[in-house]
């Protein structure tokens, strides 16, 4: 066995049907009697429910978080935190809410209780991610990975089917990568594999059914495995990608992770027979990359970039980008194959 390094990070998570129902004891823990709550616009009615459960333990609530955390955004939350004198954040939310709690975090260590709703991870990360002039920038702090994190399966059945399988795709990116990247480990990749088996057993039958909650269950838990993997491992090609696409272009975070995800596969596939393996066998498919197409077909999701609005004269630049600082990968990265693995994504072709 290779020698390696495992870190974990600390993190107290409630995990169940109803779970919400400990918020006011999780407060408890942390201590906490004057929470600000965080939303997006469009979960503010949520977020609104869970504040009027806590009475005058809910300090107040802003509900104006966006994609990708506008500095602008975040300067105006962080000032409310101030006015309000909270002692704790909570994010009811997926990543862009959670993202937003983290840059309070990240100047103010307020401790923060997320409450993911959508299948992105970023409840398990120390990255932090602040958008400044078009310009995302991203960093890694331990003040902003949250105390505690309700997983309440319940708050995401009102995710639509096609949120659901994007963003349940966006999580088996984070899988995929921690198996191959440059610091991977034993103890990450048994959970990598455990996250892809999960998400891909119940992601068919949630587009189906957006209500079944055992399934629902069933995929929170995978994408808990995948932020994990997320915030333990380093990322590769893949990621790389999508940042540039979505930095650059403002393509949407989770379609775009799922329509690259095959090709980055299929590019390190032979230079990381190992991962492959593991990653076929959780999606009982005979190939990894073809694997994960194939249930991106099933799950009805969009097969092309061009379908997110990228021009195909956008290629030649972010392959530029993207093989000009470009993250550890287990395959060199060389420009043309890059943009050849870009073409593909972008006509949606199959990773035979
Ligand atoms: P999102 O948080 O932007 O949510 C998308 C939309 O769905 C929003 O309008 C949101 O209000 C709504 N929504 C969320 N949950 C819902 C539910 N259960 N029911 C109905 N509507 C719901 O999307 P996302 O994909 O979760 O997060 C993307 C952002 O998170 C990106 O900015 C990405 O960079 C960031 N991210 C960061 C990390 C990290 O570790 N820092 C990890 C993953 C993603």
């Amino acid at each position: 066995m290779k020698a390696f390094t495992y870190v974990g990070l600390p993190a107290r998570v409630v995990f169940g049907v109803g779970a919400l129902a400990q918020l006011p004891a999780e407060l408890d823990r942390l201590g906490a009697k004057r929470a600000l709550l965080l939303s997006t616009p469009e979960q503010s009615d949520a977020v609104r429910r869970v504040a009027a459960s806590l009475g005058d333990r809910a300090a107040g609530v802003y509900d104006k978080a966006a994609m990708h955390v506008p500095i602008e955004v975040a300067e105006d939350a962080r000032r409310v935190a101030r006015e309000l004198q909270a002692d704790v954040g909570i994010t009811v939310g997926g990543g862009s809410t959670t993202g937003l709690g983290k840059a309070i975090a990240l100047t103010s260590s307020l401790p923060i209780l997320a409450v993911p709703t959508t299948y992105a991870g970023s409840e398990m990360t120390p990255i932090y991610g602040l958008t400044e002039g078009g310009m995302k920038k991203t960093g890694r702090d331990a003040r902003v990975l949250p105390r505690t994190v309700i997983y309440d399966p319940s708050l995401t059945v009102s995710l639509s089917a096609a949120l659901s399988a994007a963003s349940g795709m966006n999580a088996i990116a984070h899988c995929v990568e921690a198996m191959y990247a440059q610091d991977a480990n034993p103890i990450i990749s048994l959970m990598a594999e455990e996250g892809i088996r999960a998400l891909a057993a119940s992601l068919p039958i949630i587009i189906r059914n957006p209500k079944d909650l055992e399934a629902r269950s069933e995929a929170l838990y995978g994408a808990w495995l995948a932020g994990i993997s997320l915030g333990a491992a380093g990322m590769a090609l893949h990621h790389k990608l999508c940042h540039t696409l979505g930095g650059t272009w403002n393509l949407p975070h989770a379609e775009t992770h799922a329509i690259v995800l095959p090709h980055a596969a299929r590019y390190n596939r032979d230079a990381a027979p190992e991962a492959m393996a593991r990653i076929a066998r959780a999606l009982g498919a005979k190939d990894a990359p073809t694997g994960l197409y194939d249930l991106e077909l099933k799950l009805g999701l969009k097969m092309k970039l061009a379908d997110l609005g990228i021009k195909a004269a956008d290629l030649v630049y972010a392959a530029r980008i993207a093989t000009e600082a470009p993250y550890p990968n287990p395959a060199a990265i060389d420009y043309a194959q890059v943009l050849e693995l870009l073409q593909n994504a972008f006509a949606g072709r199959r990773p035979a």
